[in-house]
């Protein structure tokens, strides 16, 4: 049960087990996000939905698989973030019968997206805003199960845990699938593009992405993670990535690493662009030790989104917190 190391993008779809495949978003680029079906006899649920651009990829999964939209019982964003959960309200409206379930925190923001959209406009600009995620569906709040810590969903027999797992940001949560061994952990147990694995095994990045990144707490909720015993972790970014206990050091590292850097540049004004070039020659450094053979301008481009977000979050922290 392990996805292929490397993936030529030439389908939507990477069949991780006979149950679980994971769904390209078309976000940004081919093998930035991706979002779960998985499916329990002839139901099914959805975690994580993308954008509204990502609708029709998973649509055409459900006829693929003759899965009518009324079997789909739960879309269970990670987290509000809207690569995450940016197709909320439109897949809503393609599956009558499905419920949404999300973080407590997060569950006013689907419901009325308003504060969302003008949030995401913040941190990537109305241009940007608009082309990727265009409009933000609300939600009817009746359609809405909120996630408290210990809550679990009944897919057709199959038990889903969800746990409230700050860190990332307050409104997370991780999905326990006792079946296969494995948490839906959205951005919680970091990102690993498939781009940069190498015989050393899967690149562990962490996204401090604005506005509550929170480092204890982030490695409070990677312990309690690991103390389930996982086998494998689907990650929104990217795929599945197997023997977790081998990964989880990398990321306690890169919190302890993160708030180093954030402290050594919290006195320059401005402190923004430093900020980007000690996360941008930490990640070079980490890569050529991970034997990542990649050229810089190549390494550049696949991670030129996550180091402008991970700087903005440490800019964000370090005011709230110095
Ligand atoms: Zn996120």
């Amino acid at each position: 049960m392990s996805a292929e190391p490397m993936n030529d993008y030439k389908s939507p779809y990477q069949k991780i087990s006979p149950d679980i495949t994971c769904i390209e978003t078309n976000y940004q680029r081919v093998g930035l996000a991706c979002c779960y079906l998985l499916q329990e006899g002839d139901s099914a649920a959805l975690i994580d939905t993308g954008t509204p651009h990502t609708i029709p990829t998973i649509m055409a999964l459900l006829q693929q698989r003759d899965l009518r939209p009324e079997q789909v019982q739960y879309v269970i964003p990670t987290h509000v973030h809207l690569d995450h959960a940016g197709g909320a309200g439109q897949l809503m409206q393609q599956l009558p019968e499905a419920r949404l379930v999300v973080h407590p925190f997060g569950a006013r923001h689907m419901i009325d997206p308003a504060r969302l959209a003008a949030g995401a406009t913040a941190v990537y600009g109305e241009e940007q805003f608009t082309r990727d995620f265009g409009v933000l569906e609300p939600i009817d709040p009746g359609r809405v199960i909120e996630a408290e810590d210990g809550l679990t969903l009944d897919l057709n027999g199959r038990q889903l845990h969800c746990l409230d797992t700050p860190g990332h940001a307050r409104h997370h949560i991780c999905i326990w699938d006792q079946q296969s061994r494995g948490f839906f952990t959205g951005d919680t147990f970091g990102i690993a593009y498939q781009e940069l694995t190498t015989a050393r095994g899967p690149f562990m990045l962490l996204p401090s992405t604005p506005v509550q990144f929170d480092p204890l707490a982030w490695h409070n909720t990677l312990a309690r993670l690991m103390a389930f015993e996982p086998e494998r972790m689907y990650l929104t970014h990217y795929c599945a990535v197997e023997h977790p206990a081998a990964l989880v050091g990398s990321l306690h590292r890169a919190i302890d690493a993160y708030v180093e850097i954030a402290h050594a540049c919290s006195a320059t004004e401005p402190r923004l662009p430093l900020l980007r070039q000690r996360l941008r020659e930490l990640y070079l450094e980490q890569l050529r030790q991970h034997g990542c053979v990649l050229p810089e301008k190549e390494i550049d481009r696949l991670l030129a989104l996550d180091t402008e977000l991970c700087a903005q979050g440490l800019d964000v922290w370090l005011s709230k917190t110095v």
